[in-house]
C-alpha cells in the first residue's frame, strides 16, 4: 500500500510539532523516519496510524482520502518501543488476537487462525514457544512476537516506533539484520521510526530525516551520507568536522593559505564539512595543517584533534591506529570528499 502525506501540520494546544511535511512512502518499501529527540517521528507515525488527527493536511492510502479514517479501517500494523503484549495471554493467543476480535464476516475460521499465528511463530523464528508467557521470553524475543502479532492481520502498513529501542546493542543488531530479512520476504509497505543513523542506514530502502517538526531530506541512505543537502543533515547523519573557508573561483581557502581543493561550485564565505576518516594525509603541497591536540581510540582507528592555525580552529581527523601520532605532531591531510554550505 502506498502511503501520501500531503502538506500535514499538527499542533498540539497551539505548539506545532509538525509543519507542512510531505512525504511519499513508496508500496512495499522499508522507510526510517529519522531525527533526533523531538524532532516529531513519533507524531508523524501516529498521524499515518491514525491515532492522531491532523491540524491541517491530508494523508492518502493508495487513492483513497484516509484523513478521517480510524485506526481499525486504516488496517494498520503496529509496534512501540515497549512490548504492548498482553500478559495474561500465551504467545500464540497473543499472535492470534487481531484475527480473532474481527466481526464474523471477516473473521477466519479457528483453524485457519491457527494455522496463520503458527506461521507467523515460524517466520519470527519463535516456533516451539508458542505456549509460553510474555513473562517467559526475552526483550527480543518479545519484540518478535510484536511484529507477528502486527504481521497477523496482513496490514497495508507496518508502523514500527523504535521497535529496539530498550534492547540492548548486540540484540539490537541481530534484530535489524532479521527485520531486513522479514521485510524482502514479505514486502510489506514499513514505516521504522529511529533516532539511530547507523541502524537506520543499515536497515532502510529510504531515509526521510527530520529535524524541528520539518523534513530536511529524503533519499537513499546511500544518497543522504554522501550528499547532505544541510549542514544539519551531515553532522547528523555520521561524524563531521567543519571549517568556515572562502571560496574563489574554484579554489578553497582558509585564512591566506589555499587548502589543496578545487572545483568547488559555490563562490565567497562558506562552512566546509568533511567526515573525520574520509580524509588523505599529504606531504608538501597546499592542504590543512595542524597539530596534534590529543588523539584517542574509536574502534580500530585513531580518532585524533587537530588544531589549525594556532588554535583559531579545531577539527578531528582519523588515522590508522598504528599512525604514531604524538602531541604536538604535525599532520597534513585533504579531505577527500566535502560539502559547502554557505555561510550566513
Ligand atoms: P522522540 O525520539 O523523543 O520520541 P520524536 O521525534 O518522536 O521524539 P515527537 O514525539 O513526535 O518527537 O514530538 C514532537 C514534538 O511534539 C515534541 O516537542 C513533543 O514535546 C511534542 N508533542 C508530542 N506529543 C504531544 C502531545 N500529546 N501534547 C503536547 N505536545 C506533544
Amino acid at each position: 500500500m502506498e502511503v501520501r502525506v500531503e502538506n500535514v501540520r499538527k499542533e498540539f494546544d497551539r505548539f506545532p510539532a509538525l509543519h507542512d511535511v510531505s512525504l511519499d512512502i513508496r508500496s512495499g518499501e522499508l522507510i526510517a523516519l529519522l531525527g533526533p529527540s523531538g524532532s516529531g517521528k513519533t507524531t508523524l507515525l501516529r498521524l499515518i496510524a491514525g491515532l492522531e488527527r491532523p491540524t491541517a493536511g491530508r494523508i492518502f492510502f493508495g487513492d483513497t482520502d484516509a484523513s478521517e479514517k480510524s485506526v481499525q479501517e486504516r488496517n494498520i500494523g503496529f509496534v512501540f518501543q515497549h512490548y504492548a503484549l498482553f500478559r495474561h495471554m500465551t504467545i500464540l493467543e497473543n499472535v492470534s488476537f487481531g484475527l480473532k476480535v474481527r466481526p464474523r464476516s471477516t473473521r477466519p475460521p479457528a483453524g485457519e487462525i491457527r494455522r496463520r499465528a503458527m506461521e507467523l511463530l515460524d517466520l519470527v523464528q519463535l516456533s516451539g514457544l508458542e505456549k509460553r508467557y510474555p513473562n517467559q521470553l526475552s526483550g527480543g524475543q518479545r519484540q518478535r512476537v510484536a511484529l507477528a502479532r502486527a504481521l497477523a492481520i496482513e496490514p497495508g502498513v507496518l508502523l514500527l516506533d523504535e521497535p529496539f529501542g530498550a534492547l540492548d546493542a548486540q540484540v539490537r543488531r541481530e534484530l535489524r539484520k532479521w527485520l531486513r530479512e522479514i521485510h524482502d520476504r514479505t514486502g510489506h509497505t514499513t514505516v521504522f521510526v529511529t533516532h539511530d543513523q547507523e541502524e537506520a542506514l543499515e536497515l532502510a530502502d529510504r531515509l526521510c530525516v527530520m529535524s524541528q517538526g520539518k523534513i530536511e531530506q529524503v533519499g537513499s541512505p546511500d544518497s543522504v551520507y554522501d550528499k547532505p543537502t544541510s549542514p544539519f543533515v551531515f553532522g547528523f547523519i555520521g561524524e563531521s568536522s567543519e571549517l568556515p573557508v572562502s571560496v574563489d573561483k574554484g579554489d578553497i581557502w582558509l585564512g591566506d593559505r589555499p587548502i589543496g581543493i578545487a572545483g568547488a561550485q559555490a563562490q565567497g564565505q562558506q562552512r566546509l564539512f568533511f567526515r573525520p576518516h574520509d580524509i588523505e594525509l599529504v606531504e608538501g603541497g597546499a592542504a590543512l595543517a595542524g597539530v596534534v591536540a590529543s588523539s584517542r581510540r574509536v574502534g580500530g582507528t585513531r580518532r585524533v584533534e587537530l588544531d589549525i592555525g594556532g588554535a583559531a580552529h579545531r577539527v578531528e581527523i582519523d588515522l590508522p591506529f598504528d599512525h604514531p601520532a604524538a602531541e604536538r605532531s604535525q599532520i597534513a591531510f585533504r579531505p577527500k570528499r566535502w560539502a559547502l554550505f554557505p555561510a550566513t
